[in-house]
């Protein structure tokens, strides 16, 4: 029988799905994809792979784009650092090496935004270096392949994949062979109820020849994560309500977002707007009735957003916690990134608005 690599490759070379970055495996695409795919699934990638290069067709059009113009194409991808850091990396490409990714693997893991997997990923497919990517879908495979009973939370776990791993790489085409463990994790090895029957490593499976599939791989539970209670004011003033820009170093950095903040326990919503939106903005505001309450989870913590329609009653809008703040009407603030949650608020605000025939 052949070895276990020359099945996985064989399988790959038959079962691969078509992707639009495996089509034209460019070193830029390769990025932007592996990037893209960073917890987040293939299919919700392929749209916002085709929009980001159409917009932005290699580095040097990336680097001269407007961060706000890349942030609006990213939005609804959520992990919004991955954005800015294409983006200034773009940048720094343009100014050191061409507008062209280094095809060295040390210069390309000096680069921001390039941790272990994303140097190997692109390191590989696009440059052939025989380094193994260890994504939560090998993590799984190589688990359940060895009989890898370590805690799949453990980094430690990551660098010893990595090392049981580079020998067969090295025998092997890189790009093939990374991609193929990848995807037998998305396709086969799935996280429930793997297909171990269409599994071209079955024949070495100590999982399966063991009958721990279901055991393997280890997974500790979670810590439950916080729930935040979130108020955000809609503030009116002349047909416009108030946006800021949250600042580059901040948690969805570069979004725009309604003011508001955090409550205290026990302290009335009405009370948090006013102190937030005045010590964020140097508003005085008047507080209404709530638009609606929008439930999100972020990977550290959850919310419960409630938006207030408020009236602006006096003072200048200052950016005193923001990198900037702008009046905005319903009409313009489609060019405009906001995080998920800040969408679907938006969509309440347009539905009352419009039923008032306030404009929208
Ligand atoms: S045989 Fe089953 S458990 Fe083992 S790697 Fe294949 S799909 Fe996963």
């Amino acid at each position: 029988m052949k070895d276990w690599v020359t099945r996985l490759l064989d399988w790959f070379e038959r079962h691969q799905r078509r992707l639009p970055w495996r089509d034209d495996c460019r070193p830029y695409y390769v990025w932007l994809s592996e990037v893209m795919l960073q917890q987040t699934q293939v299919d919700t990638v392929i749209p916002y792979f085709e929009r980001f290069i159409r917009a932005f067709p290699d580095v040097p059009a990336l680097a001269a784009a407007d961060q706000q113009a890349v942030l609006k194409l990213w939005e609804g991808l959520g992990y919004y650092s991955r954005a800015r850091n294409l983006h200034k990396t773009a940048q720094l490409l343009v100014a050191q090496h061409d507008g062209e990714l280094p095809g060295d693997i040390e210069a390309l893991r000096r680069l921001p935004g390039f941790g272990p997997y994303t140097t190997a990923a692109v390191g590989s497919i696009a440059f052939g270096y025989p380094v193994p990517v260890v994504d939560g879908n090998v993590l799984r495979v190589f688990c359940r392949f060895w009989g890898i009973a370590t805690d799949i939370r453990q980094p430690r776990l990551r660098t010893e994949l990595q090392t049981r791993l580079t020998p067969f790489i090295a025998a092997a085409p890189p790009s093939a062979f990374n991609q193929a463990m990848m995807e037998v994790g998305a396709l086969v090895c799935r996280p429930q109820a793997p297909r171990c029957n269409a599994c071209p490593l079955q024949a070495d499976c100590v999982a399966f020849q063991t009958g721990r599939t279901a055991e393997l791989p280890v997974k500790s539970a979670r810590k439950p994560v916080p729930h935040h209670q979130i108020v955000a004011g809609i503030v009116w003033k002349d047909e416009k309500f108030l946006l800021a820009r949250r600042r580059q170093d901040q948690m969805l950095g570069g979004l725009w977002v309604f003011p508001g903040g955090k409550s205290k326990p026990g302290e009335a919503p009405a009370t948090t707007l006013r102190r937030e939106v005045h010590a964020k903005t140097g508003l005085r505001i008047r507080v209404g009735f709530p638009y609606c309450r929008v439930e999100h989870g972020y990977t550290h913590f959850k919310i419960t957003l409630t938006a207030y329609r408020c009236e602006w009653r006096s003072g200048e809008a200052k950016a005193l916690t923001s990198d900037e703040v702008r009046w905005v009407s319903l009409q313009e603030i489609g060019t405009y990134p906001l995080p998920k949650a800040n969408h679907k608020v938006l969509e309440a605000v347009r539905d009352y608005e419009r039923m008032q025939g306030n404009a929208g």
